[in-house]
């Protein structure tokens, strides 16, 4: 599915130099390499100030910390994602509310979430899942007049870019209250651990954000509000640091790979076999984290296992939508029946997805696809 050493080879000399540097200098938390890094990373966003933290469930929790929602507040979040997106929720005490997706993006709408909407609603978290931005500006303004906080769950898709009516430009993670995200090894920009950061314009939430992944502190041995120990460590940020300035590299041969499989599963015809391959909105940028085929006739399984018994590794994102996970039934509230979510999960399947591939590669799952659909059982 990822080809994370390939990837390394390819920058050993940067990062083992950039990770030495760090041993030589015997400052594994914080100091210099997390700061600049954090620098870096704020740039490459536009400005947006970030927050660096230990992983991107940490950066979700540590953004409605910082917003202080109080147990009983609702918040808003979509059935079809990862299960951070609504744990953190719960962990607060807080009551998610799940919304369905749309069918083709995978994503929130605006439609969705007005459906959610009660006297305690307080947050959203829009997701963009798979690489792909939700449609934003419907969302903020839907926010705005509600008065809800937006939390934009960027785990997936950084790099991504969101463009307004007006025209101007904004990537994804810096459009909400807080934009949060993840450094996880297979994620878009990945280290070799865990990391996750969070963004914010305002410097006052920015700051809170920044007290609450250090304990609460801003002057060291005097807690001002209960925090926790989220830190993104020295190695992580010198690795990040490297990878940081290769991510648009990375973000365009994604979206070539993606490209191509769409190509020749368009010239198959792939309506005809019950196959949808990944849409993208004209307003956003995708930068595919996944790439994700949904298979209609109900032979999603066969189709996998047909794929691995030709040593093709292929994938289900998300096999059980969060409706239907035993930890969310007691605390949970569905705001809408969720068909689509349970739908998806029962016909999505994704494909290999790196910044590796070669068309050599590429052929070989797409002819097994193909072959599948004329001669599979
Ligand atoms: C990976 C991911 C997270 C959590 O990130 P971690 O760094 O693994 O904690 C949250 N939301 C989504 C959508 C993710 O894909």
């Amino acid at each position: 599915m990822v080809d994370l050493r390939g990837q390394y080879l390819k920058i050993k000399d940067e990062v083992d130099a950039a990770m030495q540097a760090v041993v030589d200098g015997t400052s594994f938390i914080g100091g210099k390499a997390v700061a600049d890094f954090a620098e870096h990373l704020s740039r490459y966003v536009g400005g947006c100030p970030a927050v660096t933290c230990a992983n991107g469930t940490d950066a979700l929790q540590i953004a409605l910390m910082a917003l202080g929602l109080k147990p009983g507040d609702e918040v808003i979040v979509p059935a079809f994602t990862y299960v951070a997106s609504a744990e953190v929720i719960g962990l607060l005490g807080l009551t998610p509310v799940m919304v369905d997706v749309d069918p083709r993006t995978f994503n929130v709408t605006v439609d969705n979430i007005s459906r959610a909407l009660t006297d305690k609603t307080k947050a959203i978290i829009p997701v963009h899942l798979f690489g792909q931005s939700c449609d934003m500006e419907p969302i903020l303004r839907f926010a705005d007049e509600h008065q809800l906080y937006v939390i934009e769950d960027n785990a997936q898709a950084i790099g991504a870019e969101y463009t307004f009516a007006d025209g101007h430009k904004a990537k994804t993670g810096t459009m909400g209250t807080v934009g949060c995200t993840s450094f996880f090894p297979s994620k878009n920009l990945g280290c070799f651990g865990d990391g996750g950061a969070m963004f914010a314009h305002d410097e006052t939430l920015c700051e809170r954000l920044r007290m609450i992944a250090n304990h609460g502190q801003r002057v060291k041995y005097h807690h001002d509000i209960i925090g926790c120990n989220s830190r993104l460590d020295a190695l992580q940020a010198a690795v990040l640091d490297v990878k940081l300035r290769h991510l648009d590299d990375y973000c365009s041969a994604r979206r070539q790979a993606a490209h191509y499989y769409t190509e020749r599963f368009k010239a198959f015809d792939p309506e005809e076999a019950c196959l949808l391959t990944p849409v993208e909105l004209p307003q956003s940028t995708h930068v595919y984290h996944q790439y994700t085929l949904q298979v209609l006739d109900g032979r999603r399984d066969a189709l996998k296992a047909w794929l691995a018994e030709r040593g093709i590794p292929s994938m289900v994102y998300y096999p059980l939508p969060l409706q239907e996970q035993e930890a969310f039934k007691k605390i949970a509230r569905a705001a809408e029946p969720l068909t689509v979510s349970k739908r998806l999960a029962g016909s999505v399947l994704s494909l290999p997805m790196h910044t590796e591939l070669t068309r050599e590669m590429q052929d070989r799952v797409i002819d097994a696809v193909i072959e599948f659909f004329k001669h599979g059982r």
